[in-house]
């Protein structure tokens, strides 16, 4: 996986040798004089050559079959629930990614599909939750924003075949790195590419890969074709230059994350640390099993005294850039709460981290004066 993404599949331009992939700006191509269009390229809605060596790189990844790009995570994950047909029955998690639990809650249900918020970390939850011949799609997130849960993929994917239910991934905060959803029994992954596939924070891109290519699938393509959920040609150049970078950025992500999430855990201050490491018994074996490259890079971290000592916790770190959104080189923190605001199940003395690449000693040290200074200690 190294020498995949370091290499971008090793690509090289076939007309100037360039080994970076060009950017193809057009938004239109031209036709043959038989009325024909010889380079399969018509109109840049459709499609772009910009994206096909980014969408390979991650069908290879992912162990896929084929690959879509999408304008953001949000445009990808929709799409998925937007080619289902009303009165189609979906599972998804209680916990989960916030804004698209709000678009399902807020939209889909008032397209026609009927939506059931399901504790996805209990896999027989999720069985009794199949409607035969009515669900449609499982939605897992794993491990789920923000409190790091992992759902059993291989599990929850033989419960979905017998009744030919789609089971689809948000694995953005997994990454291909650590976890392949497809090896394990799911059809989808979803990415917001924003996050680790990027990894600079300065790109909004989402991307689906698919097991197989499936009348479904069709829709999808058809959604991102005709609904125009498309990316820049540009921005999939920056995407593809990010994930040269993808495996050693995760990976000392990662071992920051480790280190602490592990030293945090020791703290007084702290009353308790969110990390799939973390976990015990069964949960951790899962975690072992399904994220056999490591634990990721986020974690959540409960403080003592409540709202108030977490907000003011926050505003003291100095490393720890205060912002929302995740898996960029340097390091966030966020009160979830305050964000996902009225109705979210999120504790409000929750911190969220998302562990960059930095000195890990400081920022541990960074995050510690923060604690002890937002408790006037
Ligand atoms: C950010 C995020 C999304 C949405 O992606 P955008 O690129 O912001 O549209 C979906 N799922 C998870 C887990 C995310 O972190």
């Amino acid at each position: 996986m190294a020498t995949l993404t370091a290499q971008a599949l090793g690509l090289v331009d076939s007309q100037t040798r360039s080994v970076v992939l060009p950017i193809y700006p057009a938004t239109t191509y031209l036709r043959d004089t038989d009325n024909q269009y010889c380079s399969g390229h018509v109109y840049s809605r459709d499609d772009n050559p910009t994206y096909k060596p980014v969408e390979s790189l991650l069908c290879k990844l992912e162990k896929g079959e084929d690959a879509l790009l999408f304008g953001s995570g949000m445009a990808a994950a929709v799409a998925v629930f937007q080619a289902l047909r009303p009165g189609d029955h979906v599972i998804a998690p209680k916990v989960m990614y916030w804004s698209l639990r709000n678009w399902l809650l807020g939209f889909a249900t008032d397209w026609g599909l009927q939506v059931s918020l399901v504790d996805c970390t209990d896999t027989e939850a999720v069985a009794r939750a199949i409607i035969p011949n009515k669900t449609r799609l499982v939605w897992l997130e794993t491990p789920a924003n923000p409190m790091w849960t992992l759902s059993d993929i291989g599990a929850i994917s033989q419960l979905c075949k017998p009744h030919q239910i789609t089971l689809a991934v948000d694995s953005t905060c997994a990454t291909p790195v650590l976890s392949q959803p497809l090896t394990l029994g799911a059809d989808i992954v979803m990415h917001s590419a924003t996050k680790y596939l990027n990894g600079h924070s300065d790109v909004i891109a989402g991307a689906l890969i698919t097991a197989q290519d499936t009348p479904l699938w069709q829709r999808i393509r058809t959604i991102r074709r005709a609904g125009g959920a498309v990316m820049s040609p540009f921005d999939a150049s920056q995407l593809s230059r990010g994930m040269r970078t993808l495996v050693i950025r995760v990976q000392q992500a990662c071992r920051n994350a480790v280190a602490i999430a592990e030293a945090l855990q020791q703290h007084p201050l702290v009353t308790h640390v969110h990390y799939p490491g973390l976990l015990s018994g069964e949960a951790l074996a899962l975690a072992q099993r399904q994220m056999p490259g490591g634990y990721g890079a986020m974690l959540s971290v409960q403080v003592r005294g409540g709202e108030a000592a977490a907000i003011a916790t926050a505003a003291h770190t100095k490393l720890w850039k205060r912002a929302t959104s995740l898996g960029g080189v340097e390091s966030l923190i966020e009160h979830r709460a305050s964000i996902e605001g009225q109705g979210t199940p999120v504790p409000n003395d929750l911190l969220r981290l998302s562990t960059g690449i930095e000195d890990a000693d400081e920022l541990l040290a960074d995050f510690i004066q923060a604690l002890e200074a937002g408790h006037d200690v």
